[in-house]
């Protein structure tokens, strides 16, 4: 694999050297949350941390992410997946969110820090409103150390929910929203209405 940013720079490696662990799920089902509760205990850890979000998810604070329980740590917005490298000097830790929007790079740059000693922590929706693979995700959950597949509950039914099923008549495969424009559903609720 093509190394993007010299070696070098990474001058404080982990001990353990480097990971990709990757969360993923429908919308609510606790991603954001995760990744600030694994990043957390890096700091605890007294570890060196960096937390990135793609610039086009323009939802929230551009400088936090904040998860629907209203839980927020610092963040940086980044206009593309290589914008990370630069930004990841003398960093041990990498938290990265809503990896679905992140451009073809994504996985390279994953790949390039982890095996420079990174440990990353990238979160992202594993299907889109249509139940399809969203973006760089499949490869990305292939190239882990380890998955997390996280699940909401079905505002149907109460049970596990793993489709993020769209309130709104609107064909494209981005619409930014919360609540009022999307709801997590079982998979018997979400094929109920025809969403597919
Ligand atoms: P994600 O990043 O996966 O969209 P968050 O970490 O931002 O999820 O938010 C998870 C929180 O969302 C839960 O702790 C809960 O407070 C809230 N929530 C709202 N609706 C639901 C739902 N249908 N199922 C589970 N959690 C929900
Ligand atoms: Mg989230
Ligand atoms: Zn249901």
């Amino acid at each position: 694999m093509k190394i993007l940013y010299p070696e070098e720079v990474f001058k404080r490696r982990n001990e353990v050297g480097g990971s990709i662990e990757v969360i993923c799920g429908s919308m609510f089902s606790g991603k954001t949350e995760e990744l600030i509760r694994r990043v957390n205990r890096a700091r605890i850890a007294k570890l060196n941390v960096e937390i990135f979000s793609p610039v086009a998810d323009t939802r929230y604070d551009k400088s936090a992410l904040v998860s629907h329980n209203l839980n927020s740590i610092p963040s940086k917005a980044v206009d593309s997946a290589s914008s990370i490298l630069p930004l990841s000097d003398n960093i041990q830790v990498v938290g990265i969110d809503e990896a679905q929007f992140f451009d073809a790079q994504i996985p390279e740059v994953c790949a390039t820090l982890a095996n420079n000693g990174v440990r990353v922590i990238i979160a992202g929706l594993d299907m889109d409103f249509k139940g399809r693979p969203f973006g760089c995700m499949p490869q990305l959950m292939a190239m882990a150390d380890s998955v997390t597949k996280l699940h909401a509950v079905c505002v149907k039914c109460g049970q596990q929910a793993m489709y993020s099923y769209r309130l709104v008549p609107d064909d494209s495969k981005i619409l930014l929203g919360e609540k009022e424009s999307y709801e997590a559903r079982c998979r018997n609720c979400f094929n109920l209405d025809g969403a597919i």
